[in-house]
């Protein structure tokens, strides 16, 4: 405790000597040691659910909320995110990585209370393993859940399940998900290309370890009562939320995940001991990173709905506490570009397939005005009919941008992903400065018991040492 309280009031004395008079320093001082030094609360909650939007910045829940606003009416109503607002918090990683975090090391500093280097999983700089919330809530007697739209060995997930060098190593951490003990009762997500491998299955090892396996989203409705329970349902990650099965696949998996994490404390006889949740809205960041405005408000809309689940859940259950936040943002994405006072979300609302689809249909298909009105659910201009035609037929062959996007999609299709994002962005009136990260800090939200703790400016890492602390960890033993 006294460690981390220090280090924190160094880092804000650093802050107010430049800016202020030094009076102000031990008012600010005082103002941040409030929130991070409080001791262990009495009643400590029963259930700690920590949310993570990837890539989440605070443009996203801004322009959600005008995604998500009633037109008809002259306000712009909340959103679930404006309700719970707490603060801000900074991301940077340790300093041999600069200043911009990737969701490795931000996972790690969320999840261990330390900071480390970009791709590091669990691992601080010096690759020692460092304990995770997860880790430690299981100790604890609590269930533990995992459920994320991406693969669930990806950056993210893996940062609070396992310890690794390099967030590469795809295969290793999912190996590690049985060879270092099971420390979850519940996965949902994506990965069958790491876990039914020529070499090695591991879905065939997690029944042997008594888990019940599904694969499709139907079979989400019948757990068995007294199974921990592995869900993969996709490949590497889920498909977009706007071309999945069901739009809304991380709040339906989230619901049947905190169901059964409770079915089974009770077959347990662990039912005073509740659980602990990290759910992940992982698709956001990938949007981001190909600058696609309509992809990143779907997948807000999934993880909005997935909060407002989570809502209803604290009413009924008022001793679990929900964390939200961001790993960091991406894309530099600006609500409004060029000049021009204006952002409308419009076509982003009534958008019926991902950018991908989209483009992968206008390059088999002839690009005229009844295709693309049925693909995009409005209607183009000629202006952004030529565009498409121009840019399918000059196609060129060059490298991807989106880090996502296959090595052996077609320069016809790459060039047609582009402009379906052009004329996404020319309707909306978004801009994006990068195909990256930026160091820019993303809010925090809470709700629930002790939800106040995370008011305020915080680092990354004081948020793992808070839920540490509210999981009963002596301060002292903090990392
Ligand atoms: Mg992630
Ligand atoms: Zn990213």
């Amino acid at each position: 405790m006294k460690l981390f309280l220090s280090a924190i009031s160094l880092s804000l004395l650093c802050v107010s000597c430049a800016n202020t008079a030094h009076v102000n320093d031990n008012i600010a001082a005082q103002e941040t040691t409030n929130t991070l030094t409080t001791v262990m609360p009495a009643n400590l909650p029963k259930n700690i659910i920590m949310v993570i939007g990837d890539g989440m910045g605070p443009a996203y829940t801004t322009a959600y909320r005008y995604f998500s606003d009633n037109p008809k009416t002259t306000v712009v109503e909340e959103t679930v995110f404006d309700r719970h607002l707490k603060g801000l918090s900074s991301t940077y990683p340790a300093p041999v990585s600069g200043v911009v975090t990737d969701s490795a090391a931000s996972a790690t500093a969320l999840s261990t209370g330390v900071k480390s280097y970009n791709g590091a999983i669990g691992v601080d700089v010096n690759k020692k393993e460092i304990q995770t919330v997860l880790e430690w809530a299981k100790l604890q007697g609590k269930k533990t859940g995992v459920v994320v739209t991406s693969q669930i060995n990806h950056a993210t997930p893996a940062s609070y399940l396992a310890h690794n060098e390099s967030r590469r190593n795809y295969n290793e951490i999912a190996d590690s998900y049985i060879d270092n003990g099971i420390k979850a009762d519940l996965y949902l997500g994506g990965g069958w290309k790491y876990f039914i491998r020529e070499d090695r299955n591991l879905v065939d090892e997690f029944k042997q370890s008594g888990f019940h396996y599904v694969d499709n989203y139907q079979d989400l409705k019948s757990f068995p009562k007294d199974k921990p329970v592995l869900g993969l349902f996709a490949d590497v990650g889920l498909p977009w939320a706007l071309d999945d099965t069901n739009k809304h696949r991380l709040s339906t998996m989230t619901k049947a995940g905190i169901h059964h994490l409770i079915d089974l404390q009770e077959t347990d006889d662990l039912a005073d001991n509740g659980f602990f949740m990290l759910i992940e809205g992982s698709q956001v960041d990938w949007a981001a990173h190909g600058n696609d405005i309509s992809d990143a408000m779907a997948e807000m809309d999934d993880l909005a709905k997935t909060i407002e689940y989570l809502e209803h859940f604290v009413e009924h259950h008022p001793d679990t506490l929900v964390v939200v936040t961001a790993d960091h943002s991406t894309g530099g994405f600006t609500i409004a570009a060029n000049g021009k006072y204006e952002w409308n979300a419009e076509t982003l609302r009534t958008m019926k397939h991902s950018v991908n689809y989209i483009a992968k249909q206008l390059t088999t298909n002839e690009i005229n005005a009844k295709i693309t009105t049925e693909l995009f659910n409005f209607e183009l201009s000629e202006e952004e009919l030529s565009l498409l035609n121009d840019s399918k037929n000059n196609a060129t062959i060059e490298k991807t941008a989106n880090m996502y996007q296959s090595k052996t999609t077609p320069a016809s299709e790459l060039a047609l992903i582009k402009s379906v994002k052009k004329v996404m962005d020319m309707r909306s009136n978004s801009g994006w400065t990068t195909g990256g990260h930026t160091a820019i800090d993303v809010p925090v939200f809470s709700f629930g018991q002790h939800s106040e703790l995370f008011k305020g400016l915080q680092d990354n890492t004081d948020i793992a040492k808070k839920i540490f602390m509210l999981l009963g960890k002596d301060n002292s033993k903090i990392n």
